[in-house]
C-alpha cells in the first residue's frame, strides 16, 4: 500500500498530541495516511502496554488512518544506529510516503529528539540504492520522501509554518482522549505525571488556538522544516 503521508512517533500518543488535527484534515481530503510508533511506551508511568496498544488502535480509528504499526523499539533506550535505521528504511520503502512527519527536534522527553533524528536520517538513507533491504522476503526499491516535517509537542518551539485545523480540533481532542490512561481524568488513582494534569490538556488546546490566532484562523498546528518550503506562487500562501 502506498501512503501519501507517514507519521512517526517515539511513543503511542506523540502523533496525536503533535499533529492529529493535520492528519484528520489530510484524511478528509482523501490522502492516505499511516502512523508508525517506534516503541510501545512501556516505561510510561501510567497505563500498561496492552492498555496503550488498545488506546493507539482506538485513536487510529478516530483519525481514519489507513495503517498503524509499532516497531517495538526499547522505550527510553533505542538508539540511532544502523539496525534501527534499517527498520525505519524498510517501512519507508514499504509505504513510499511523499511526506514524513516526525517528533520535535528537541523536547522534554529524550526519545523525542532521538526519534526525530533517527527517522530523519533513515529518510535520507532510504533513498540510497546501494543500501539493500528485504521485507517479508521481497527485495525493496529505494525511496526517499520529498519532505520531512517535525511536529511540536511539549516545548514551545517556534514553527516554520502552520496548518489550519479549525474544523478538526474536535477530532484531535477525541484522538488524544483515546489515551485515557495517560491524560487527566477526575476518576483515576494513577500517579500524576506532567502530561496527566488538566493544565497540560488545556495547553494543547490553547496552543492550537494561539497558533490559529496568529494566522487569522480558529485553530492551527505548527511544524518545523529541515529545508526551505517552496510554493508555486505567492497565492498559495495564506
Ligand atoms: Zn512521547
Amino acid at each position: 500500500m502506498k501512503l501519501d503521508i507517514l507519521a512517526f512517533g517515539a511513543h503511542p500518543d506523540d502523533v496525536e498530541l503533535g499533529c492529529s488535527g493535520t492528519i484528520a484534515k489530510e484524511v478528509s481530503l482523501g490522502k492516505k495516511v499511516g502512523i508508525i510508533d517506534l516503541t510501545r511506551g512501556e516505561l510510561g508511568t501510567r497505563g500498561s502496554v496492552p492498555i496503550r496498544d488498545k488506546e493507539a488502535k482506538n485513536a487510529a480509528e478516530v483519525l481514519g488512518v489507513s495503517v498503524r504499526e509499532n516497531l517495538n523499539m526499547r522505550d527510553g533506550f533505542f538508539v540511532n544506529d544502523e539496525q534501527h535505521q534499517l527498520e525505519i528504511i524498510k517501512r519507508i520503502r514499504k509505504y513510499k510516503p511523499e511526506i514524513v512527519l516526525c517528533n520535535a527536534i528537541d523536547d522534554r522527553h529524550i526519545d523525542h529528539g532521538k526519534g526525530s533524528k533517527l527517522v530523519s536520517d533513515a529518510c535520507f538513507l532510504s533513498g540510497l540504492r546501494k543500501i539493500e533491504t528485504m521485507f517479508e522476503g521481497i527485495e525493496q526499491e529505494c525511496w526517499r520522501p520529498k519532505v520531512v516535517y517535525h511536529y511540536i509537542q511539549w516545548k514551545n518551539i517556534e514553527p516554520d509554518f502552520v496548518v489550519d485545523i479549525s474544523n478538526f480540533i474536535e477530532k484531535k481532542t477525541a484522538a488524544i482522549m483515546s489515551y485515557s490512561s495517560q491524560f487527566y481524568s477526575e476518576n483515576t488513582n494513577e500517579p500524576i505525571t506532567p502530561i496527566a494534569t488538566k493544565n497540560f490538556l488545556e495547553s494543547i488546546h490553547y496552543r492550537s488556538q494561539d497558533l490559529g490566532r496568529l494566522v487569522g484562523v480558529e485553530y492551527a498546528e505548527g511544524f518545523t522544516v529541515e529545508r526551505y518550503v517552496a510554493v508555486n506562487s505567492l497565492g498559495d500562501l495564506k
